[in-house]
């Protein structure tokens, strides 16, 4: 795997030549593996439609078009990453206990991430590049991979969260997820939630999250 990094020196080092080789050949397999398709056949990528970028560095809405090809991702996406034969074949997992992952992001669940205030955020991810993405953005993620696993459990995360969270993109997001739920319960906090709710981007997706499931269940 690769790990972009940047050490800033007061040495003034002979620059190195660019890298010029094709070790690529035929190879498509990052190309066909993306999930948003964003690696272009020149070798390009779109990055408004790469997860990483959506989930780490973009700070406002994930457009509504890409929000299942998220998936699962919480924090970035290494599928092209871990397709890659050149991974594959000299890949070797670290040792080193300062790669190992903390507790809560051993086994993340989506509630973990809704749940939680500014303070904890701070406190449990001090030092992490997680803090990258900002406890709204993460929460935001965790809406988005909520609605896409589907689970009734995830329910009562999302609708605290639209009913209390201070940002309106989690807010805006969790409406989303409960209406790709659409149960009676998630419905249920949708109809709550919308005569409190001020924002209209918020409002628009609640009413957009109740009209998907208009034929479902509640
Ligand atoms: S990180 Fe994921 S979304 Fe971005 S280019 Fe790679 S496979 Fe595609
Ligand atoms: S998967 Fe690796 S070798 Fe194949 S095209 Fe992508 S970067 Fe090149």
């Amino acid at each position: 795997m690769i790990l972009l990094v940047e050490v800033l020196l007061e040495l003034d080092l002979p620059a190195d030549e660019p890298f010029a080789a094709d070790r690529c050949g035929a190879c498509r397999r990052c190309l066909e593996a993306c999930p948003t398709r964003c690696i272009l056949p020149d070798r390009t990528l779109d990055a408004s439609r790469c997860i990483s970028y959506l989930t780490i560095e973009g700070r406002g809405a994930i457009p509504g078009a890409l929000r299942e090809s998220v998936g699962d991702w919480l924090f970035g996406c290494d599928v092209c990453q871990s397709v890659c034969p050149w991974n594959a074949r000299f890949g070797r997992p670290t040792a080193d206990p300062a790669f190992a992952a903390r507790p809560i992001l051993a086994a993340p669940k989506p509630a973990d991430w809704l749940s939680l205030s500014q303070e904890e955020f701070s406190a449990r991810l001090r030092g992490s590049p997680l803090k990258r993405a900002r406890r709204a953005g993460l929460a935001r993620n965790a809406a988005v991979v909520a609605g896409n696993l589907r689970r009734p459990a995830d329910v009562p995360a999302l609708g605290h969260a639209l009913r209390e969270d201070p940002s309106p993109l989690v807010r805006a997001h969790a409406a989303w997820a409960l209406g790709r739920i659409g149960d009676a319960p998630a419905r249920r906090w949708l109809r709550q939630a919308l005569p409190l709710e001020l924002e209209a981007g918020v409002r628009s997706e609640i009413h957009a999250a109740l009209a998907d499931g208009a034929e479902g269940p509640g």
